[in-house]
């Protein structure tokens, strides 16, 4: 569970996220849609603890915040996937993130699995293309096995079979019990994809509703 209380964030004079009040529950995949711009990305790295609030809290399983990051056993997360060390393989990678958080190095192999990238496991990551480089962002952030999972533009770069494999997977998240939040600027890729909806604009919360409500709202 995520729970957002009076959360704002500006820089310098930007307010990029405006007194965000919320909760995300455990079970669903919650969508957070919102145009670019909105605010979505710096609230996923707040809860992360990447960013410091301006002022507001961030609770994540009942664990205020705290100043630094999260580990990935608390909370995984797909924020860029471009923004890898190319020269490494993927299997290298994962490894190198297992080690630095404390999770079994045999964890690596498990997810890449899981993410279909066993047989490029040895493959530099600079050859990847932007689908396999998602998959690779995705397998990160299941390593630590974590409660919380957070996805931002998740579907950028996926064919419509990646699309259709990475829906599933969060469904199947969501049925474990686990906390899922997947950002996305398109109304049409959370329709097949989220149970629940956040809507966010200019950093402050428009609708946080059933998919099927806000879709016979609007
Ligand atoms: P989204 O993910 O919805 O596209 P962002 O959270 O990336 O939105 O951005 C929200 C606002 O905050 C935008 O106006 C953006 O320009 C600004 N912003 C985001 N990150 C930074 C940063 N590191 N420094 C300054 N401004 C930023
Ligand atoms: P390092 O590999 O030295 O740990 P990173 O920049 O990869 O450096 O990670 C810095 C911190 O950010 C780590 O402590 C890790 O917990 C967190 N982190 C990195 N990637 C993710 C991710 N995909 N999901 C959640 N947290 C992450």
């Amino acid at each position: 569970m995520i729970e957002l209380r009076d959360l704002t964030k500006r820089y310098g004079g930007t307010t990029a996220v405006n007194r965000l009040t919320l909760t995300v529950r455990p079970g669903h995949v919650t969508g957070f849609l919102g145009p670019n711009g909105a605010g979505k990305s710096t609230t996923l790295r707040l809860v992360l603890g990447l960013h410091r609030p301006t002022s507001g809290t961030v609770t994540v399983d009942g664990t205020p915040f705290a100043d630094r990051p999260r580990g990935l056993r608390h909370v995984g997360a797909l924020l860029d996937a471009g923004d890898v060390h190319g020269g490494r393989s993927a299997l290298a990678h994962l490894s190198a993130l297992a080690r630095s958080n404390g999770i079994p190095r045999a964890r690596a192999e498990v997810v890449l699995r899981e993410v279909g990238l066993a047989d490029v496991a040895r493959r530099r990551i600079g050859a990847f293309s932007l689908g396999m480089r998602q998959r690779l962002g995705i397998a990160a952030a299941l390593l630590g096995d974590p409660p919380v999972l957070l996805f931002d533009e998740p579907f950028n770069g996926l064919d419509p079979e990646g699309v259709r494999w990475v829906r599933a997977l969060f469904r199947r998240l969501a049925a474990e019990g686990r906390t899922v939040l997947v950002s996305s600027h398109l109304m049409s890729e959370m329709e097949q994809t989220a149970d629940h909806l956040v809507v966010i604009g200019r950093g402050e919360l428009i609708a946080d509703e059933s998919l099927a409500g806000f879709a016979a709202r609007v």
